[in-house]
């Protein structure tokens, strides 16, 4: 049977998910931003927490970690380039490595750049991605411990994903990342579909993710580095992608 997820905020504008596996009922949440959130939603769907999949070290995705391994006995997955600065872990994880949730298997990918052992988790049979602060819905994470020709090599990583994937990111950016996307390219159609819909989403109180991949490639600049045109207007044709992208990283720095 299909995966199933829950989306909920957590602390100001994080998103904290449960995937479950219908077949076991086994449930984990995607990063641990705070307690009772995460407890109001397996209140509410019944679910029984038992696996915590962590994508990276920062606070605002691992504070709520070791309380609900003490009270839940969940298993703590971390990278295991971070383990050390993640809070009960029981298992580290590295590129390529498989994580079961119940009879759902997720691959992992690592995506440096925003924290430097930073990971995705991608479930393709479900074609579900939580891709933490790497990827965000029309941005990405800051560039805080990698470099930019890292960060933008983890991207294609996630691009390189089936069109219909579903992308979970860790916070809710979509309406400022579209501000600062439109300054780049002001004639992407997609993008202009993109924020009619997201403004909907946000006048309806609902969350502006998940968002499928296919779309990020056609209207997120960060992953559009590549497009010659786009290199083009910003005065960088010819350059390697990794440096333009590291020109819009920086704009969207100052914006
Ligand atoms: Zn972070």
């Amino acid at each position: 049977m299909p995966a199933e997820t829950r989306l909920f905020l957590c602390r100001s504008d994080n998103y904290g998910v449960l995937l479950r596996d219908p077949d076991s009922g086994a449930t984990a949440a995607i990063d641990a931003p705070e307690v009772a959130p995460i407890e109001a939603a397996l209140k509410a769907t019944g679910w029984k927490l038992t696996d915590i999949l962590v994508t990276h070290h920062h606070a605002d995705h691992t504070d709520g970690i070791q309380a609900l391994k003490d009270k839940y006995k969940c298993r703590v997955v971390a990278p295991a380039a971070e383990a050390s600065k993640i809070p009960a872990v029981d298992e580290t994880v590295r590129e390529g490595d498989r994580v079961h949730v119940g009879s759902l298997e997720a691959q992992v990918i690592e995506t440096p750049g925003h924290t430097a052992g930073h990971i995705s988790y991608f479930l393709p049979a479900d074609k579900l991605a939580f891709v933490g602060d790497t990827l965000f819905s029309i941005g990405c994470g800051r560039v805080i411990e990698g470099n930019p020709e890292m960060m933008w090599n983890s991207l294609l990583k996630l691009r390189a994903l089936p069109d219909d994937t579903r992308m979970f990111c860790g916070h809710e950016y979509t309406m400022a990342n579209i501000a600062f996307a439109k300054t780049i390219e002001p004639g992407n159609a997609t993008l202009a579909a993109r924020e009619q819909e997201a403004k909907r989403l946000v006048a309806e109180n609902k969350p502006t993710i998940p968002t499928f991949m296919g779309e990020e490639k056609a209207a997120n600049p960060f992953l559009r580095a590549d497009v010659p045109a786009l290199a083009q207007s910003l005065g960088l044709a010819g350059k390697p992608a990794w440096q333009v992208f590291a020109e819009i990283r920086e704009r969207k720095n100052r914006f």
